[in-house]
């Protein structure tokens, strides 16, 4: 089923949560978001190193203010390159490390929690790539085992998944396949302008009584 890799973790270690904003509660919703085009500027061509890197302005604080609605931030970003034979899981955990780092200089409070890749090229069907949802799957056991202080050894993964309750989550990206995912995902689902990012539909993500463009 090919699963899902994790930024500078073994996926199914225990997840280190960072704090959540002063003052908020997480009760278990997440917001899955695609990187590319929601983040940062995204290319036909790939981000191919830091140097290629363009945060948005408003990256940081929307995740903050996301944060602060009381979600955890699931990264879940298709990296074929890897799988492709292009460049390895260190130059893409350069990009993830530099871009958390651009993103708590715009606001404390933008932590990605986890980050998520599937590092599969298209022709080998994994589970984990979007459009199909085992980013996701996963994301969810790891978050709900973190929460007991724990790992997760086995997953729940594949299209016999026994769905869990999502509550308020939500994805966002800017392409079909990140579409798709949430939609297979069961979560409200938006699509984004990859050239504004994440901010252009911000206010709609924490409207709890919008059910998404899917
Ligand atoms: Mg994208």
């Amino acid at each position: 089923m090919l699963l899902p890799h994790r930024h500078l973790s073994e996926l199914g270690e225990p997840v280190d949560l960072p704090p959540m904003p002063s003052g908020v509660e997480w009760e278990g919703d997440i917001a899955f978001l695609d990187r590319d085009g929601v983040l940062n500027i995204g290319s036909e061509d790939y981000i191919n190193g830091v140097s290629e890197l363009d945060v948005f302005p408003e990256s940081g604080q929307s995740v903050g203010k996301i944060r602060s609605a009381g979600f955890r931030v699931c990264i879940v970003t298709n990296q074929s390159p890897i799988g492709r034979g292009l460049w390895g899981h260190q130059i893409l955990a350069s990009v993830n490390s530099a871009l958390q780092k651009a993103l708590l200089m715009q606001d404390p409070d933008a932590h990605l929690d986890l980050i998520l890749y599937s590092p599969y090229a298209p022709w080998e069907g994994a589970w984990s790539r979007k459009g199909r949802p085992g980013m996701l799957q996963a994301g969810r056991q790891l978050f709900d085992a973190a929460k007991e202080g724990s790992g997760v050894e086995h997953f729940d993964y594949g299209p016999d998944y026994t769905v869990r309750d999502e509550g308020r989550s939500f994805m966002v990206g800017d392409r079909r396949a990140d579409d798709e995912a949430g939609v297979a995902h069961g979560v409200r689902t938006f699509r984004c302008d990859g050239r504004t990012g994440l901010v252009d539909v911000l206010s709609r993500v924490l409207d709890d009584s919008d059910t998404g463009d899917y």
